[in-house]
């Protein structure tokens, strides 16, 4: 199997490069030249499969030649070590992905391509630097992968005074082979400067860097598996099957997407977004706008120039229509989420955090014009990760589970920088 990249589809490169590098030289995303369905009686047994033996199929039908068999086993069985439960709430469901290390969704992808990036670094000599730009939760779920795994070493950059100090503490006081970064700027700014700097003949030179952010297709992989988790934990419910996705980069649903052409059976997609609606907005009225991110209380989503966007364009051909067929584009306001978590908690005894709140959101306006279907909203981070908007919001204590509990005790590390970039590159040159 090759990658393509989305910029030019004669680039073609192996699995190993396509994670080394991340982003293809051509500022393109890799994409998988053949995505074809798996076969029928893998979903005729999928009830009776565990979780990791589901994704290792998936995994496998994927980019199965392009890693021994071996090798892929054991990354997802060390990838895979925690549930992803289908729960009930009202009349549809929440997906919770937040049953990993650092409580979110994110851990799925970074504890997957940590195995396969140190699988490929153990095959050559120089040490493989991760940058990582965060708006929160993608730095504490990278950093916790990576954290000792020989031959990397990761830097997060972060917007100082933006994220959550739950979230700072799981990435800054990890220490080892993590180094973190608090950028004088916006989460937009940290991104740029990680694109500049893979695009820098100097420091590509110098260091081997790769990302982790969810351009890397590695990301995307194991974020398919709990779309088929789902459906396995469904039964006889599994008709009309909706997903609601609430987005930022886009990683999540394109994973989605990518499942559904894998033969997952779904009906519809449904893309939420809080106030930074650039993908709805395209998908209602064929213009992509982006433009500076705008803060709202599910901060892990505020991005104004979503990455993954060229990767859904390349899906369906630039073709709106074909995207409308699939994806139903939804926003709401800080407001609006405030008051789902309020209902769902006294109507039906469930505590969302911010993220979820938007994806339960879509999924209940779809559902006021779309009454028979099965609905799924993806819960992508344990309300405690959110502790300070969760308790305003619901005027109540929420205790801290004891993961995030044992991360605050521990002292903070970190390296003020500004938004330029050349700080960011004279600090890397010497590194
Ligand atoms: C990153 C994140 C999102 C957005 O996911 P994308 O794949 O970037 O669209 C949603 N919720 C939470 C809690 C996140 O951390």
């Amino acid at each position: 199997m090759e990658f393509y990249s989305t910029n030019n589809k004669e680039t073609r490169v192996s699995l190993k490069e396509a994670v080394l590098q991340g982003l293809a030289p051509d500022n393109g995303l890799y994409m998988p030249e053949h995505i074809s369905p798996l076969a029928d009686p893998f979903f005729r047994d999928l009830h009776r499969k565990s979780f990791p033996q589901l994704s290792y199929e998936v995994a496998r039908h994927l980019i199965g030649g392009d890693i021994p068999d071996e090798a892929l086993k054991k990354i997802i069985d060390q990838t895979i070590t925690f549930e992803a439960p289908l729960v009930k709430v009202g009349d549809c469901y929440s997906l919770e992905l937040f049953h990993g290390p650092t409580l979110a969704f994110k851990d799925f992808g970074a504890r997957f391509l940590a195995g396969l990036l140190g699988y490929y670094a153990r095959q050559q000599d120089k040490e493989v630097t991760i940058l990582v730009a965060t708006s929160g939760d993608t730095g504490s779920a990278v950093a916790n992968g990576f954290l000792n795994v020989p031959g990397t070493r990761v830097v997060v950059l972060y917007p100082s005074g933006k994220v959550s100090e739950i979230q700072e503490k799981q990435f800054t006081t990890l220490g080892g082979n993590i180094t973190a970064l608090e950028i004088e700027g916006t989460f937009d700014d940290c991104q740029r400067m990680v694109k500049e700097a893979f695009l820098d003949a100097a420091l590509r030179a110098k260091l081997f860097l790769t990302s982790a952010n969810s351009i890397n297709m590695a990301r995307l992989i194991p974020q398919m598996f709990y779309y088929f988790r789902a459906f396995a934990q469904l039964g006889a419910d599994a008709k009309d099957v909706v997903f609601a996705v609430p987005c930022g980069n886009f990683g999540n649903l394109t994973a989605g997407l990518i499942a559904k052409r894998l033969g997952l059976p779904v009906k519809q997609f449904i893309a939420a977004t809080n106030a930074n609606d650039i993908v709805p907005e395209y998908l209602s009225s064929g213009t992509f706008a982006p433009r500076s991110s705008k803060q709202t209380i599910s901060n892990a989503m505020d991005v104004g120039n979503p990455s993954n966007f060229a990767r859904m364009l390349d899906l369906f051909h630039s073709d709106l229509p074909l995207m409308q067929k699939d994806i139903t584009g939804y926003h709401f306001t800080d407001e609006e989420t405030k008051t789902a978590m309020v209902n769902v908690l006294k109507n039906d005894n469930y505590i969302l955090d911010p993220h979820g709140a938007v994806g339960y959101l879509g999924l209940k306006k779809y559902q006021q014009t779309n009454t028979q279907v099965t609905g799924i909203f993806l819960e992508t981070a344990h309300p405690g990760k959110f502790k300070e908007v969760v308790e305003e919001v619901l005027a109540q204590e929420l205790p801290l589970p004891d993961k995030l509990n044992a991360f605050l005790s521990k002292e903070k590390k970190t390296i003020a920088m500004s938004n330029e970039f050349g700080q960011l590159k004279s600090f890397l040159l010497q590194f």
